[in-house]
């Protein structure tokens, strides 16, 4: 059953929704405790596995300050501009994620939206014209019955208000499990697995969503499809950022 997108997220701004409020105070979905309306309370947000010092580009930990590129991005730039993610995917932020995307658990996609919009603001990030979800392939879409890169964008897009574009750009095939399989393997299991069909030009600053970003293989994919529809910047944002175990911060 494939969820009408009129957004499952909603922001408690109407009168019920503040009703509601009072009469059962939102959880703290880590610990359960009462958390006000962002669904995480202060402690739980403090133990988060915040992202250090990163590459700006790709998102991976550098050992100093900010807004400086990885040796690896030097090297071999990708087509995306700059990376935006808020938290390490590790435990609990990962746990977080499996339980908005493989068990559909709305207040925890709400959070991850939630801190990466924070983020956005508290860092000053050049906002794009247009937010643009990973798509997924239609046959995932009807199994998982949503999508969980257009359902963080839906609430994105709501609090900075920065359109959403959903339709032009499209999944061709359904690909193969990214897991287990080499750099090289994913970039070539993905390659031709985008494509842009809209009538206009995804717009000249855009920012793709999606809920992790593990190699960079499918959003550079992604990356790539806007750029030659006209895009001129592609940013990546995503909550979480998978880090290998070799850069990881105690
Ligand atoms: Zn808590
Ligand atoms: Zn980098």
């Amino acid at each position: 059953m494939v969820n009408n997108p009129a957004n499952i997220f909603q922001p408690g701004n109407n009168w019920w929704h503040k009703a509601l409020d009072i009469l059962l105070p939102p959880r703290c979905v880590l610990c359960g405790l009462p958390s006000g309306s962002v669904g995480i309370c202060g402690p739980c947000k403090l133990d988060l596995p915040w992202a250090g010092p990163q590459c700006c580009q790709c998102g991976l930990p550098l050992p100093a300050a900010q807004d400086q590129v990885c040796g690896q991005c030097i090297r071999n730039p990708p087509p995306y501009c700059r990376t935006v993610s808020p938290l390490q995917y590790c435990f609990p932020a990962d746990q977080l994620v499996r339980a908005f995307k493989f068990h559909r658990q709305l207040a925890e996609g709400r959070v991850l939206s939630h801190l990466l919009c924070e983020y956005v603001i508290i860092k000053g990030f050049t906002q794009p014209d247009a937010l643009i979800p990973v798509p997924l392939h239609y046959t995932r879409m009807i199994k998982r019955g949503f999508n969980q890169a257009f359902e963080l964008g839906s609430y994105i897009s709501r609090v900075l208000g920065i359109p959403q574009h959903s339709a032009g750009l499209r999944r061709r095939r359904n690909t193969k499990a990214q897991s287990g399989l080499s750099r090289q393997q994913r970039r070539s299991n993905l390659r031709g697995a985008f494509y842009w069909r809209g009538h206009q030009k995804p717009g000249r600053h855009v920012a793709l969503i999606d809920d992790v970003m593990t190699t960079g293989a499918t959003v550079s994919e992604c990356a790539r499809v806007l750029k030659k529809a006209g895009a001129q910047r592609v940013d990546v944002w995503v909550p979480t950022r998978a880090v290998p175990a070799r850069l990881y911060r105690s």
